[in-house]
């Protein structure tokens, strides 16, 4: 399959040690040559709790790497102020991207804070602060935000993040390519028309992937689930079955006319290069 027009990102989380720090170097070294994407991106903890981590890693795939690298910033729990003198920062380091989110505050945080409530209100600050010095990425859910009153409220407020000056998008992980391309023609039809591109995540282990999709809203199909609870600790079967699975998944939304692929890596290479490779075949 032809990959060259596409948009290949891949995201990581902010380490916490020097080991992990290297072991994520090496990581990004080999998607970089193997793939050579868009940029990467690097999660940041809401309400500040990642933020010296996240500017760290961010800076030090940026450059060992030389491939655009986009720290996750996110509005919850944070003030104006902080994530104004944050956006210096990255101004002065050479950060060209950024992915806006409103975050979710970790339990035991407390109730959100913060004087920006949403996404929408974090991208328009960006753009107040910064004009267009970034290029804005933000979320989108194909199955619905689990904190979403309803699916029409939820394209209404994605459409807003957008008007307010967002310039691509990457979705939550799903395995329904449908809800994927019903969205883009739902969100399409209210006048939008930037990058919609699917977030991806490989398959690796069963019972912590499974617990994660409920929480985040993605949905694990009855077959999928099925299968790989058959396999029980057969790591191997797995992610030979997640491999193929979601290589399928990747065809499917590449054919149908998905703008590229962004790559939920948990900071491993492996299984995001097993499948690009069978995506080469
Ligand atoms: P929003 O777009 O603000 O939406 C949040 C909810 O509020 C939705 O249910 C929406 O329907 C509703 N809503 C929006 N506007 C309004 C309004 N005006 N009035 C009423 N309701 C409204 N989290 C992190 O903490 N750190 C990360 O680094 C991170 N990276 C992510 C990367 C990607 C690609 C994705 C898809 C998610 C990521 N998340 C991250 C998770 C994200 O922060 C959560 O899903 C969060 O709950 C919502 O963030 P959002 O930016 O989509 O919020």
């Amino acid at each position: 399959m032809k990959l060259t027009n596409k948009s290949i990102s891949f995201e990581f989380f902010p380490t916490k040690t020097e080991i992990g720090a290297e072991k994520l170097l090496i990581v990004a070294k080999q998607l970089q040559i193997a793939c050579n994407p868009v940029f990467f991106s690097c999660t940041y903890g809401a309400g500040g709790s990642t933020k010296d981590r996240t500017l760290n890693t961010v800076l030090q795939i940026f450059h060992a790497t030389n491939t655009a690298t986009a720290p996750h910033l996110s509005c919850v729990g944070d003030s104006k102020d902080a994530i104004k003198s944050l956006l210096d920062v990255y101004q002065q380091q050479g950060i060209k991207r950024i992915v806006a989110l409103r975050g979710d505050l970790p339990s035991g945080m407390g109730m959100a804070t913060g004087e920006l409530r949403y996404a929408a209100d974090l991208v328009s600050f960006i753009r107040e602060q910064t004009t267009e010095q970034f290029h804005i990425e933000v979320a989108a859910y194909p199955e619905v935000h689990p904190q979403a009153t309803s699916m029409e409220n939820d394209l209404k407020y994605f459409v807003n993040k957008v008007k307010a000056g967002a310039n691509s998008a990457i979705t939550q992980y799903f395995f329904n390519a449908d809800s994927y391309f019903y969205f883009v023609e739902r969100v399409q039809k209210m006048g939008i028309n930037i990058p919609i591109i699917p977030g991806i995540m490989p398959i690796t282990n069963y019972s912590k992937f499974a617990r994660f999709s409920d929480a985040c809203g993605a949905e694990l199909p009855r077959w999928i689930r099925k299968q790989l609870e058959a396999y029980g600790d057969d790591i191997k079967s797995i992610q030979a079955f997640g491999t193929e699975v979601i290589t399928r998944l990747c065809e499917e939304l590449l054919l149908g006319g998905a703008p590229g692929l962004h790559f939920y890596t948990l900071n491993q290479a492996e299984p995001s290069l097993a499948i690009w490779n069978n995506l080469q075949g």
